[in-house]
């Protein structure tokens, strides 16, 4: 099976933003309502059956050549069963995003009969202006009463306060477990890597084009979500490990992304060929941050220009990057969920 290039798949979102995707695919400006783009998406927004679904070239969606030939896309060996377990997306921030958080796996099962959580990870690819910042984890431990007062009377001042701020850069990488506090400032383009669905507990919507009193809550009451957040102070050295990477695996050009407790949800790999990139058999989705050359696979090559996404099946086998380029490798998780 040959690689897939993955046309854009935009999402309109209740924020801002989308002309740093556009501009990174080489697209015409749109109107500034579709913040995001999901690369090999077979998840959908909350609350819809077809959102958010990628479509191949053919017009497939993607779940439809999935089920059609899982292994060919997967592998034998895919520890998710017949699912990618992984979502990419581009994310366009034109202002800030509101504070909020996501639900572990645990909380998923329990109350909305769902696997998947969303612990995700973030890779920045452009920052500009001098709010180009992340707000992650909480500066001091918060009480859950205060939390819900803050959410109640939509304390903006408080609740961004409480956070760490983090000014960022192209480049800059940060791993975002679930019920983890944060928000992304304006001016940030990121490729995010995530679990697989779109669960979000918004504590802030003043503002912003979302009513979060009636839809933040993932229809369960704050009273049943708030206390799925971690309300515990991020240590130091704990954020430190979040914005780590990994040690060098001794293939040239390839550095790995993201601490060692993020494999169970997501690996990525950000390689620059130099000038040749060998890539193992497994099923991947790239994304060309930059420059230009090409993929090459046992079943067939591609040519790859900035901005492109491709979907790299199991069954393309070995393959390599060649030329000058900045590709990200996203993989699916190393553990079982
Ligand atoms: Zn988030």
């Amino acid at each position: 099976m040959r690689p897939l290039p993955l046309p854009p798949n935009p999402m309109p979102r209740f924020y801002r933003g989308g002309s740093r995707i556009a501009a990174l695919r080489g697209l015409p400006d749109g109107d500034d309502r579709a913040p995001e783009d999901w690369v090999g998406s077979v998840t959908t927004a909350f609350g819809s059956a077809v959102v958010g679904l990628s479509h191949l070239e053919d017009g497939r969606t993607l779940p439809e050549a999935l089920a059609s030939d899982t292994e060919a896309f997967l592998g034998p060996e895919h520890v998710a069963g017949r699912d990618p377990a992984l979502l990419v997306k581009l994310l366009d921030a034109n202002e800030r995003l509101p504070v909020h958080f996501h639900p572990d796996r645990g909380f998923a099962r329990r109350h909305l009969d769902t696997p998947f959580g969303k612990s995700e990870g973030w890779v920045v690819a452009a920052a500009e202006g001098a709010d180009a910042v992340v707000f992650l984890g909480l500066r001091e431990t918060v009480e859950l009463e205060a939390l819900a007062d803050w959410v109640e009377r939509q304390d903006t001042a408080a609740l961004l306060a409480a956070l760490n701020r983090i000014p960022t850069e192209p480049g800059d990488t940060f791993f975002v477990p679930a019920g983890t506090l944060h928000a992304i400032g304006e001016g940030l383009l990121i490729v995010e890597l995530q679990e697989p669905s779109d669960l979000s507990v918004l504590l802030e919507w003043d503002g912003f084009q979302i009513d979060g009193r009636a839809d933040g809550h993932l229809g369960l009451g704050f009273g049943t979500v708030l206390p799925a957040a971690d309300r515990d102070r991020l240590q130091p050295d704990q954020l430190g490990r979040l914005r780590a990477g990994r040690v060098d695996d001794g293939r040239p050009g390839v550095e790995r992304l993201f601490p060692p407790e993020a494999d169970a949800f997501f690996r990525a790999e950000r390689i620059r060929p130099a000038p040749s990139c060998p890539l193992p058999q497994e099923f991947s989705i790239l994304v060309v941050l930059d420059g230009a050359g090409r993929l090459e696979t046992e079943a067939g090559e591609l040519p790859l220009g900035r901005g492109a996404t491709v979907l790299v099946p199991w069954a393309a086998g070995e393959g390599a990057l060649e030329g000058q380029l900045e590709v990200l490798r996203c993989l699916p998780p190393a553990e079982r969920a």
